[in-house]
């Protein structure tokens, strides 16, 4: 092979790593056709969204059903997928949403049930035997969803919609996407009082990996220490297996008060550990790995 060859070569090979480098960073920034989120992911459509469900619940009819709680202002039926023991009373009842913000989908939550059914570790089977309840939603608001859009069809943001200490009484729900899944809930707590609401975790996208605490709506407001130390149960597994974990605090003092959100909704009224993780744009889509570690040690403390 003369000089000139060797030439050419190391020119086409450095093209090419040119080429493959950029096509890994589109793939890491699109995922394939539908809807695009601020997470750089895109996920199918609402009705496919269903259907994948659907799968799942006929794959493992003898831990999970599909439950339909309802209907969206566009009429998309609210769909969610709910594992419980069959044979046992349920004494633990924790709740997984994605996608309240439309725009903010991340492809976690719908990968979540799948992922925890075949990690070998296989905690979540062992949660549902010892009683365990868990109900997987992966997207709350499937008009904004569909439209990429953060509010539903009427534009009113749903993670403002959830009564707090402060809100006009009577409280209630504004938006039929809210108050759906608060009604499923607190019927299900009903018909299972050995259970109360143990864990809730909000998904959002994305500030930096950011996990929140109550309280969201009022500066200044915290947990009490005992409190404070039961969460810590919950959070310290993020902050061990992610490679990258990011601030752990209350909204007011990490980014802004917000006003009837989940996050303190679930709290107030169930006394649940809840939780709203915001994400890590473009990087989420590789840390599916890590949320099931962090899931194991999460149920393995409920
Ligand atoms: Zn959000």
């Amino acid at each position: 092979m003369n000089i000139r060859m060797i030439f050419v070569m190391t020119l086409l090979m450095s093209a090419f790593d040119v080429l493959a480098h950029s096509k890994m960073v589109v793939k890491s920034v699109v995922d394939g056709p539908g809807i695009y989120s601020d997470s750089g992911i895109r996920g199918p459509k609402f009705r496919d969204q269903i259907k994948e469900m659907r799968k799942v619940a006929s794959q493992y009819p003898d831990l999970v059903r599909l439950v339909e709680y309802g209907e969206s202002r566009r009429r998309n039926t609210l769909t969610a997928l709910l594992f419980e023991p069959q044979n046992t009373m349920v004494t633990k009842f924790a709740v997984v949403t994605g996608a309240i913000h439309g725009n903010e989908y991340m492809n976690i939550v719908d990968r979540l049930s799948l992922a925890l059914l075949k990690s070998p570790a296989n905690v979540l089977r062992e949660y549902i035997s010892t009683g365990g309840a868990l109900l997987v939603v992966p997207i709350v608001n499937p008009d904004g969803y569909d439209r990429r859009r953060r509010g539903n069809s009427r534009r009113v943001d749903l993670n403002r919609d959830w009564p707090n200490s402060t809100t006009p009484k009577p409280a209630q729900f504004e938006e039929p996407e809210t108050k759906a899944l608060a009604d499923w809930i607190d019927s299900y707590l009903q018909q299972h009082p050995l259970t109360k609401l143990d864990l809730a975790m909000d998904y959002h996208c994305c500030v930096d990996g950011m996990l929140l605490k109550p309280w969201g709506y009022q500066k200044g407001k915290y947990l009490t220490q005992a409190e404070d130390e039961r969460f810590e149960y919950f959070i310290e597994p993020m902050l061990k297996y992610f490679p990258k974990p990011g601030k752990v605090g209350t909204p007011p003092d990490l980014l802004y008060s917000a006003q009837g959100t989940t996050l303190d909704y679930w709290y107030a009224k169930y006394g649940a550990i809840s939780l709203t993780y915001e994400g890590t744009r473009r990087k989420e889509k590789d840390y599916l790995q890590y949320q099931v570690l962090w899931w194991e040690d999460m149920l393995r403390n409920l």
